[in-house]
């Protein structure tokens, strides 16, 4: 260790210097003072490693300095050096925490073994607390790191349970002990065995409990939830087996969204299969001349593949439409829209088709209605489609209403039909995607059953919602409501 600092407190100069000369030869810095107050004064200037301190000095006596010295707080090793050396006064010293005494005279030799192993006493004292502040902070960090860790798991929505190497449960978090019905306390150091065997988690006890492969994942049905369950060894730096994690996770979404997406593929194929095959048929008579030579007599054949070929174009402009909206792709900008002008416009474009079915329609708008908030082409599709609906589900002479209202903040449009209506059973299907009600008055209407599908998502892009009202054979009302 580094040679350490050294105050001499003595009123004799010869014996200040003496012991100067033989410290500063060994390498200590020396300071030195002639008496109680001018020594103070010197460790309030700066600290030193040892202090030896004559008992008898001019102003006052080494046990008052040495009393001083600790009132101070310093950390610094003392020794009395005196001549007059008693045993009260050694015991008096010892009791206020005096390290040393050494008595004069004294050899050099002493002299340096006393210093010596004072100021290694002092730095090892220094060092062990450093030791202990760092520990200390280790250990709080410790501790900050393993409440943060619980936190994290206690938060997690999977559920997770940790067992050490003799299957126990050493940690279990909120969604774990949620799936068994337990409580943390009636979890926490039980045999992981013994608590899953006749619970929901059955199956997995013995994963739990089979010599180690390093990771199983199963599937495991809950209730009506459907779960991916892995075990997990986790191993020490040597690679032995410390102990397991099984973690739960909720894989009931993924299942249903596979599941739905089976069945819109399955659909899709469909839609696709009859129009084509229709195609082919048609295309099959015009190849085997089957209606003889005249052109003419194959006009109202290919008019009707026409239709359909169109049909199937209208579809895949649907499709697209619908994948970029549950892509979230390409959403134009919302803008306010007045709604007045682009309802009359959209009624116009169908008047045509209406006045051959002697459908009447009317636009009742309340005075000051406040724009919407909705990118305008998409209310424009929105309007387009149920319009479309309206007079096409309707009946000959027929209405068609479209009505708009303030309705606290939402700009609620209603466009009402007095058509076939539908089926109670059915409304709550009507915005899924290629749904069509199935019903003699619909056979041979065109239609794909995406129509409202792309409406429903296109108002609740805009943050509003849509809403249906319907009469079997009396009318329904489809409703958009948008934030104003
Ligand atoms: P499409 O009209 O192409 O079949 P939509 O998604 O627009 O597809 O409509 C889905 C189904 O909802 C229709 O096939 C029809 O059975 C029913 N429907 C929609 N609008 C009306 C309406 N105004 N009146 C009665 N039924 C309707």
């Amino acid at each position: 260790m580094a040679a350490g600092s050294i105050l001499i407190v003595d009123d004799e100069y010869g014996v200040r210097s003496g012991i100067r000369q033989i410290l500063e030869m060994d390498g200590y810095q020396v300071v030195d003072a002639e008496t109680g107050q001018e020594a103070l004064a010197l460790l309030d200037a700066a600290p030193v490693d040892v202090a030896l301190l004559d008992y008898r000095l001019p102003d006052i006596d080494g046990l008052t300095l040495l009393e001083a010295i600790k009132a101070r707080g310093l950390d610094l090793s003392t020794c009395m050096i005196t001549a007059y050396a008693n045993i009260d006064t050694a015991i008096a010293a010892t009791r206020q925490g005096i390290d040393f005494f050494l008595p004069k005279p004294f050899s050099p030799e002493d002299l340096l073994g006393v210093v010596e192993t004072l100021v290694s006493h002092k730095q090892l004292r220094v060092e062990a607390e450093r030791l202990r502040r760092e520990h200390e902070a280790g250990l709080l960090a410790l501790a900050e790191e393993k409440s943060q860790t619980h936190t994290l798991v206690g938060c997690l929505r999977d559920a997770v349970l940790v067992v050490n190497r003799g299957g126990e449960v050493v940690l279990a978090n909120q969604a774990m002990t949620e799936l068994l019905d337990r409580s943390e306390c009636e979890v926490l150091f039980g045999q992981a065995q013994e608590l899953l065997a006749d619970g929901p988690l059955a199956a997995l006890s013995e994963q739990l409990a089979a010599p180690a492969k390093d990771r199983t994942v199963t599937t495991l049905e809950i209730g009506e939830a459907s779960y991916m369950a892995s075990v997990v060894t986790f191993r020490g730096d040597d690679g032995a087996a410390l102990g397991r994690i099984l973690t739960l996770s909720d894989i009931s979404e993924v299942r249903r969204l596979a599941t739905e997406k089976a069945r819109f593929i399955r659909t899709m194929v469909h839609e696709f299969r009859s129009p084509m095959g229709a195609v082919k048929s048609l295309i099959e008579v015009a190849v085997d001349k089957s209606l003889g030579d005249q052109v003419d007599a194959y006009l109202p054949m290919l008019e009707r593949a026409e239709k359909r070929i169109d049909g199937m174009v209208e579809l895949i402009g649907d499709l697209l439409s619908l994948s970029r909206l549950d892509a979230q792709q390409d959403a134009p900008p919302a803008e306010l829209v007045d709604v007045a002008p682009l309802a009359a416009d959209v009624v116009e474009m169908r008047r045509e088709f209406m006045s051959a079915r002697s459908i009447s329609a009317e636009i009742a708008l309340e005075a000051g209605l406040p724009p919407v908030l909705i990118a305008a082409d998409d209310l424009r599709t929105v309007l387009t489609n149920l319009v479309g609906n309206a007079v096409k589900y309707n009946r000959d002479g027929g209405r068609v209403t479209v009505t708009g209202r303030l309705d606290g903040e939402w700009v609620r449009l209603d466009v009402a039909d007095t058509g076939i209506g539908m089926r109670p059973e059915n409304l709550e299907h009507v915005f899924d995607e290629f749904f069509r009600e199935k019903r003699k008055e619909t056979r041979d209407l065109e239609g794909n059953g995406l129509g409202l599908a792309i409406v429903k998502r296109l108002v609740e892009r805009a943050g509003g919602r849509l809403e249906v009202r319907s009469s079997d054979g009396e009318g329904s009302t489809f409703s958009v409501l948008l934030p104003a």
